[in-house]
């Protein structure tokens, strides 16, 4: 498939030279509209009608949702438009600028994941809509990479997706049907200053928090053991205490203390039991302390995915790739399609190996290899009876 290949290789190339950073950090943050516009073009001329969904409050920034064929249900693929933040100084070349070395191509988000895109594009070279019997459907969401606010913003809405998705993050051709959730909380205690001679004029932040942390890992290994779950690498939730900050000097009572933390949950536990049980931890060991206290989120949890071992899209993607489903440690979008009723998988040509780094590159080989997969995944799931 040489023009095949050669097609998508400048279209991945034009997509990579279209900036398209989401970050947390305002100052690093960009549009993705102009990557949205390219799409829209593209799967347009594809025969695909399209709608354009304006995310959060930003004018700038999009979700493209664009339909083969009618009816409903069918299949879904969907990719983010964004990348994560480069740094150019440890790149071999311009990270916007697409080049081929050693059947790579190199580019910032080519492995993760613009090169899906072009991907799609490619099986559907001379393919017949009039065959479809359930809609194809082309999602492109925004600020996968920071906030999945895109993906969000359709949960939100309610979007009536399709009974399956096929995510393409990079897995390396391996379908991923399980990942953990999330959630990263801190949690700050106020209490009073006063001499440090004389502890009863005070209420000790530091003490409180320090109470509070035996409570939490009691609370960790409680909850390794009520939700085991032997498919993951570490086989149960985790809490790790990531920062802590308090108090000013040594000869004053800790007036203030701040914990940061990191939960990564099973899909067996639930966000919103995680979140409660901290804070009714907070709460009781402030209270006891005559502090306050409370838990913010400040960013908003990425729930856990799990899509059956034995959905249909999971096992058809086994049997293409010959690769057996696994989960991972990164959380994706999956979580938010399935909310809407579709079962989602994660299956993609780049390697997670080498996204979020200087240097990120896509095989060829694997990309010709997905094309191939994608044509017969859309019979299947598309035409055939
Ligand atoms: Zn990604």
């Amino acid at each position: 498939m040489p023009d095949t290949l050669e097609l998508v290789r400048q279209r991945l190339g034009e997509l990579v030279a279209l900036p398209s950073v989401s970050c947390v950090d305002p100052a690093h943050d960009m549009a993705n509209v102009a990557v949205v516009d390219r799409l829209a073009e593209w799967f347009g001329a594809a025969g695909f009608a399209i709608g354009r969904q304006p995310v959060s409050r930003a004018p700038d920034k999009a979700n493209l949702i664009a339909r083969l064929g009618s009816g409903e249900g069918g299949l879904v693929l969907s990719g983010h438009t964004d990348t994560v933040p480069y740094d150019a100084a440890g790149w071999d070349s311009d990270p916007f600028e697409l080049s081929e070395r050693d059947g790579r191509w190199y580019g910032l988000g080519s492995a993760d994941m613009k090169c899906f895109f072009p991907v799609v594009l490619a099986a559907l070279e001379g393919f017949d809509a009039s065959r479809l019997r359930r809609p194809l459907t082309l999602l492109a969401t925004a600020d996968e990479e920071s906030s999945m606010a895109g993906a969000r913003c359709l949960v939100d809405e309610g979007v009536p997706l399709g009974d399956y998705a096929l995510i393409g993050e990079p897995t390396a051709l391996v379908p991923i049907h399980k990942h953990k959730g999330i959630v990263i909380g801190r949690i700050e205690i106020v209490g009073r200053s006063g001499h440090s001679s004389e502890p009863a004029l005070g209420i000790n932040a530091l003490d409180c928090m320090h109470d509070v942390i035996a409570d939490l890992r009691a609370w960790r290994a409680a909850a390794a053991e009520r939700f085991p779950d032997g498919d993951f690498k570490v086989p149960g939730p985790t809490l790790n205490l990531g920062r802590i900050e308090g108090g000013d000097s040594p000869n004053r009572i800790c007036a203030r203390c701040e914990l940061l933390f990191d939960i990564r949950l099973v899909p067996a536990l639930a966000i919103a039991d995680a979140v409660g049980e901290i804070g009714d931890i907070v709460r009781r060991r402030c209270a006891e302390a005559g502090a306050t206290g409370q838990l913010v989120l400040p960013m908003a949890p990425m729930p856990a995915l799990e899509t059956p071992a034995d959905s249909r899209l999971v096992g058809m993607l086994e049997a293409l790739s010959g690769n057996p489903a696994r989960t991972v440690a990164f959380a994706t979008e999956g979580p938010f399609f399935n909310a809407l009723g579709c079962e989602s998988v994660v299956f993609g040509p780049g390697d997670i190996a080498v996204a979020h780094q200087p240097n990120e590159y896509v095989e060829v080989a694997r990309v010709a290899r997905m094309i191939d997969i994608l044509r017969t995944l859309i019979e299947r799931m598309c035409c055939d009876d």
